[in-house]
């Protein structure tokens, strides 16, 4: 992907004063005269940073302004370890609003919306920005944030909601408790906005086709702004990224080598105008591509395929590298599936063993026909045979979070 010579004037200015205003980048640029950064390729000479980085430095090594400044922070929901924490200037919050409303703008939704998030507010950055988003394009939020079924079944009817913003897995469990319920004639729901997290296919028809509603996905990490630096538009043939706020690159992750456009690999941001925490050669872990030419809505930002998955989710059994993408691309090619899965690898008798469990509604020898027909297909497409095991539709747990999908008991 070229760099934009707007995109270069802009790195440049940052440049200027980078490393006297943020001890991080004095440090993680040591030795680097910035102002020879003075095109893409000595841009593309400039070491990765990780998340590790900005861990190294908490609470607040990475702020890159005087405290004055810092009108709020964020966190990353660190799981494991210390937390991650981004602080933010006024202008960094309005910039992530003018980014989150051309989101909402670009899927058609506009300020006579009633927009119900349902993704979770405080430290974590995706139900905030929904909201900023919302009142900045002058529709009307409905912050619900996550949970309680029963309660968002119940304002969405009373307050007539006609966007849901959720991850996917929530979005699903709210269309199947309203599809059980028999309600959907009695609702508003025309549009959903669902965030950050990779999805099959099947998974988005079952929640298009249950809700009757056409779906956006947002791209967003709570290191670089949060949920809003990119959305699909109707088109939906890949996430356009703002590329006035946020310079994307694809590298190879093992190597860090930089791969041509349409190829996959992980993607890598730098934010242009972020000034509490800017972030140069970001590792964002995702596994994406950039699809080459343009975008038949006439958006001139670049695209970003749907995630395959995370640098991390990459999983290795009898010998083969695979991802839950794939597993999820067999899943919605079988016969008579829902989009619902775990794969199980262990550990017996020296051997790995690896189950998928899927979900069907199908009995007796259509079962069993299906499940030898899973173990065919996944041994042509990722290459080593799975024993598969089918289970009624409802069996396997539904989070309101993400759901975990990959279970490893070899280590
Ligand atoms: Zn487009």
């Amino acid at each position: 992907m070229e760099m934009k010579s707007e995109q270069l004037e802009l790195i440049k200015e940052q440049f200027k004063t980078l490393k006297d205003r943020s001890p991080f980048y004095a440090k993680k640029f040591d030795g680097i005269d910035l102002s020879d950064v003075q095109s893409q390729a000595d841009f593309e000479k400039l070491p990765f940073s990780e998340k590790a980085d900005l861990r190294e430095v908490y609470p607040l090594g990475i702020q890159a302004v005087p405290d004055e400044e810092v009108v709020r922070i964020h966190s990353s929901s660190g799981t494991t370890g210390t937390p991650v924490i981004i602080p933010y200037t006024q202008k960094d919050v309005e910039d992530w609003a003018i980014q989150f409303a051309r989101c909402y703008e670009v899927a058609g939704i506009t300020n006579t919306d009633r927009i119900q998030i349902t993704p979770g507010y405080g430290l974590w950055t995706a139900g905030i920005g929904f909201q900023l988003g919302a009142e900045r394009l002058g529709a009307m939020a409905i912050p619900m944030g996550p949970g309680n079924t029963e309660k968002q079944l119940r304002f969405m009817h009373d307050i007539k909601s006609t966007v849901l913003c959720a991850t996917s897995s929530y979005a699903l469990l709210l269309a199947e408790e309203i599809s059980k319920r028999g309600i959907r004639d009695e609702l508003y729901l025309r549009k959903g906005v669902i965030g950050s997290e990779r999805w099959g296919e099947k998974m988005r028809h079952r929640i298009e086709h249950e809700l009757g509603i056409e779906i956006f996905d947002i791209y967003g990490l709570t290191e670089v702004y949060g949920p809003g630096i990119g959305i699909s538009c109707h088109e939906h043939a890949g996430m356009h990224i703002w590329d006035d706020y946020v310079y994307i690159e694809v590298v190879n992750p093992k190597t860090g080598e930089i791969l041509p456009d349409g190829e996959i690999g992980e993607l890598v941001l730098t934010t242009l105008r972020k000034e509490g925490a800017p972030l140069i050669r970001y590792r964002t872990h995702d596994l994406t591509r950039i699809i080459p030419g343009e975008c038949a809505c006439g958006l001139h930002h670049p695209r970003i395929d749907t995630l395959v998955g995370r640098t991390d989710d990459m999983f290795k059994v009898k010998g083969v590298n695979m991802f839950p993408a794939q597993v999820e691309e067999v899943i919605a090619i079988t016969s008579g599936t829902s989009s619902e899965y775990q794969v199980m690898i262990e550990h017996i008798m020296g051997k790995d063993v690896l189950t998928v469990l899927f979900e069907t509604d199908l009995t007796g020898e259509a079962r069993e026909h299906a499940e030898r027909e899973l173990e065919m297909i996944f041994k042509a497409k990722i290459g080593c045979t799975p024993e598969a095991k089918a289970v009624p539709i409802g069996e396997l747990p539904r989070s309101e979070k993400k759901t975990q999908r990959i279970f490893d008991s070899r280590y």
